[in-house]
């Protein structure tokens, strides 16, 4: 597969463009917004400036990448000649599958459409297709050139052949990919976002300030950011949509996103993206905010 195409350009889709291009793939970044499209092609050459600074590519192979890059606001146009798709639109339901319907319409029958949602099922989206056995989750990790894991996700209908080739497309990426099935949340979320809500109600319930969760996460449990930090860095927003499809998808009511965070994403308060979360981040580095609802 050396033609693929991603849709959206956003935090996923500018990493998964990156890396594709990055292992000679001719890339096609399709997304309705030019102003997004132009801020990925300068996140990536940035993002590749690193590269070269830390040795681990060369300048030559910047450049290759960069060339196989080319970007596109129609999708009819920017899936010509592909063989792969990698959809990264933003999370909502009604919109992926508004995509795959116009997907399953524009490219040949046998493109492996491929998407990159945190929790929508995989399924349903497969639904609106007239190809289910050749739709499957390829689920990357935020910031994509650097986090090895793809969590490759088999729809009910999901062909071996199909998943097979995702598997070693994946590696051929320099990527782990790790198969599961196609239930809420998959694995990664089901058991990350829990943990984040948790911190997220431990706030909340005032057992603790926001410094002093995300430090006994990072200091007793050995994770490299505390789950406070992480959720600004996904996207409060994300986190609730994947909170809720969880809740939704089992009806448990563990699942149930805490009134903490649904106030701060009506507030606008979205983490990073915004550049207020839990911490403040309008100076590009990390500030606490205090605020009376996280004092202890
Ligand atoms: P984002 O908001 O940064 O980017 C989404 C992009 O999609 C925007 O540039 C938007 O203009 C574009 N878009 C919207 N409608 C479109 C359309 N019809 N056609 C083409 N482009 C369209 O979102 P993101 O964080 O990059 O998330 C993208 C996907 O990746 C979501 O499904 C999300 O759940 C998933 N994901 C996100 C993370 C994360 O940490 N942010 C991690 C793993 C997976």
């Amino acid at each position: 597969m050396k033609n693929v195409a991603v849709i959206g350009a956003g935090t996923m889709g500018n990493g998964i463009a990156h890396v594709f291009a990055q292992f000679n793939h001719t890339v096609h970044l399709i997304d309705v917004s030019q102003v997004a499209l132009d801020k990925a092609l300068v996140t990536i050459g940035k993002n590749l400036d690193r590269q070269v600074a830390k040795e681990a590519i060369t300048e030559a192979e910047k450049a290759a990448t960069l060339n196989n890059l080319k970007t596109f606001t129609s999708i009819s146009e920017g899936v010509k000649g592909v063989e792969l798709v990698v959809e990264a639109a933003t999370e909502n339901i009604d919109l992926k599958l508004k995509i795959f319907k116009e997907l399953d319409e524009v490219t040949a029958p046998e493109v492996i459409l491929a998407t990159n949602t945190s929790s929508i099922s995989i399924t349903k989206i497969a639904s609106v297709t007239n190809r289910a056995d050749k739709v499957i989750g390829m689920h990357f990790m935020n910031p994509v050139p650097v986090m090895k894991l793809v969590e490759i996700i088999r729809g009910y209908s999901t062909s071996d052949e199909v998943t097979n080739l995702i598997m070693k497309t994946s590696r051929q990426l320099k990527k782990v990919p790790v198969e599961v099935n196609d239930y809420p949340g998959f694995v990664a979320n089901r058991i990350l976002m829990p943990m984040i809500n948790e911190a997220i109600y431990t706030l909340f319930e005032g057992v603790a300030g926001v410094e002093e969760i995300d430090t006994v996460m990072k200091l007793g449990m050995a994770h490299p950011m505390g789950p406070l930090q992480l959720a600004d860095f996904i996207g409060l927003d994300v986190c609730l949509a994947i909170l809720e499809v969880l809740h939704n998808g089992f009806g448990n009511p563990k699942y149930a996103p805490c009134p903490l965070l649904v106030n701060m994403v009506n507030a606008g308060k979205k983490g990073v993206k915004t550049g207020e979360g839990f911490y403040s981040w309008t100076h590009g580095t990390k500030e606490l905010i205090v605020a009376p609802n996280f004092k202890k």
